[in-house]
């Protein structure tokens, strides 16, 4: 049988061993509980299609008391102080450590995600949770000059109870890194994951239970009504949201029809782009290319993705045509098996979308070179879609345009330094992009004229703690994983001190005046 064959009417073993028969609960004051009216959604395996599982969706009631549990545990959380909070910190990475293979097989069971690529997911959250303690104890306020006789110093204070709302390409990783910041500033937390993310935050929340005293992480779980019941809610005024535009604009539109004023930070989609100059190795930019897909990690279903890769005519064929012969090579399987490179899509709806994006692809002229087909012996049931690369991609095709959020690169070449520019910036998103040359002065000078948050050069996809990474133009507002974040969970506060002249009382009482 094919590694990604499963025998008909038997549910895969590690389905079996973590996920069936568990009862997935919601996190609320410490409690796991059911939703108010007991209705619940499906959880879907992707790489089989089978229903594996069910998790609650909460009502309108479920968010007001997760709001209400999360505001009333604040003061004591906020008290703990630092130090105090980094020690739940501490806890929660033990947990995670001692839960990881449990995690990361759940992750790739609810997601598609390859189990190699989860495990790895499952160690990134480390560095976040030793960096946020570190970087809020050594986060000091300001003292300006003022004018004569007085004195102005700042302090920071937490909003109180932040909402945060996810997405699902990271299950286990956005669950458990998210709220981190927020937490350390001070305040508490109410998370509504992205449904098929669902039931791997409600396995973390297990850890966050036994790590975090009640109240302070509330996790709920459901759809854009659970989203907007916290957007609209009067008790929330900061909320942090990670997803698509379209969703970030109803936020934004809904959170000012709640009749108050919210900080709300918007980590959002991408079209990134890749620039390979033509004295770069092709071989080595393919794989950079590869890998800042995130084919195996989450099938190119990233925000981060370098899905247009702009290449010098010179090299324009080599690269194409070796970036199809690797990705053919990719074994496209069931994610939770060893094996496999790359999974299935997160859900029939968004394979269809990017299958979509293909026939759209071909329709307006580009060459879809490989992929977008159902692996041999995969799953029939499953969600899969080989990994697809586009020549001929002209700019102003919708491929070349639009987020497609699938395992999809277009390839488009340039001859020209300032219409490579130009083609680089020609879109409304402007999350990351890329520079690959050896010729450090003019990476330099691209990354400059890139408009985008965060610009690699020789070098893709990576994350490191205290850059801060967001976006420009319609990929959001604010930026994460850094100093500024931690700033954004929280309002400055300014003490201005008068000094009287003349001097005070105990002074006058010394000096017999
Ligand atoms: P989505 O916008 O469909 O959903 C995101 C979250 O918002 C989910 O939890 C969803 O249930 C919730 N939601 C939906 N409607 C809502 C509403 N009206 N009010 C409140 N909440 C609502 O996005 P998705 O499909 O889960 O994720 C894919 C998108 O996320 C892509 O565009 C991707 O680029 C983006 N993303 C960005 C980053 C980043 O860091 N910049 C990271 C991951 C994903």
């Amino acid at each position: 049988m094919h590694r990604g064959q499963i025998a008909s009417n038997t549910v895969p073993d590690p389905v079996v061993r973590y996920l069936r028969g568990r009862d997935l609960k919601m996190l609320v004051g410490g409690k796991f509980v059911d939703a108010s009216d007991g209705t619940t959604s499906a959880v879907v395996d992707p790489s089989t299609g089978e229903v594996v599982g069910a998790v609650p969706s909460a009502t309108g009631a479920d968010v007001e008391r997760a709001v209400e549990t999360a505001r009333e545990a604040q003061g004591a959380w906020e008290a703990l102080g630092v130090d105090g909070r980094g020690a739940c910190f501490q806890r929660f990475a033990e947990l995670l450590q001692s839960h990881r293979e449990e995690l990361a097989v759940i992750d790739a069971i609810v997601s598609g995600n390859p189990v190699r690529a989860m495990r790895v997911d499952i160690d990134l959250v480390l560095p976040y949770l030793r960096g946020w303690p570190q970087l809020a104890r050594w986060l000091t306020g300001e003292v300006i000059p003022g004018s004569a006789g007085n004195l102005h110093y700042t302090s920071y204070r937490p909003y109180g109870v932040v909402g945060r709302i996810t997405a699902f390409n990271h299950p286990v990783m956005f669950a458990a890194t998210r709220p981190l910041p927020a937490l350390i500033a001070g305040n508490t937390i109410v998370m509504k994951p992205a449904p098929p993310a669902a039931a791997a935050a409600l396995v973390l929340a297990e850890s966050f239970a036994e790590a975090f005293p009640p109240g302070v992480v509330n996790i709920v779980t459901g759809g854009a009504q659970v989203g907007d019941a916290l957007v609209t809610h009067d008790g929330v005024k900061r909320i942090a949201f990670t997803g698509s535009v379209p969703t970030a604009l109803t936020i934004q539109r809904r959170a000012a029809e709640s009749g108050h004023v919210k900080h709300i930070s918007l980590e959002l989609g991408g079209k990134n782009a890749m620039v390979v100059f033509p004295d770069f190795e092709i071989d080595e930019a393919v794989e950079g290319a590869i890998f800042g897909m995130n084919f195996n990690v989450c099938q190119g279903q990233s925000c981060g993705s370098n899905s247009r890769v702009l290449v010098h005519r010179a090299i324009y064929d080599g690269f194409v045509s070796r970036a199809a012969q690797r990705l053919r090579e990719y074994t496209v399987g069931v994610a939770y098996e060893d094996a496999t490179d790359m999974g299935p899509l997160v859900s029939a709806n968004q394979r269809d979308r990017v299958a979509g994006y293909l026939e759209t692809g071909m329709r307006e002229g580009a060459t879809l070179v490989t992929g977008g087909e159902h692996p041999e012996g995969a799953p029939v049931g499953g969600y899969f879609l080989t990994p697809a690369v586009f020549a001929d991609v002209k700019p102003t095709m919708r491929i070349a345009q639009e987020e497609i959020f699938g395992p999809v690169l277009s390839v488009l070449p340039w001859g020209d330094y300032e219409e490579m520019l130009a083609l680089a910036n020609g879109v409304n998103l402007g999350l990351t992009a890329s520079v690959w040359t050896h010729d450090l002065d003019l990476a330099h000078q691209v990354a400059e004229r890139l408009d985008a948050g965060y610009v690699w050069v020789n070098d893709s996809a990576k994350h490191y703690f205290g850059t801060p990474f967001g976006g420009t133009k319609d990929s959001g507002i604010g930026r994460e994983e850094s100093r500024e974040e931690l700033l954004s969970y929280m309002e400055t506060k300014v003490v201005n001190v008068r000094f009287r002249d003349p001097p005070g009382v105990f002074v006058r009482m010394i000096s017999g005046r």
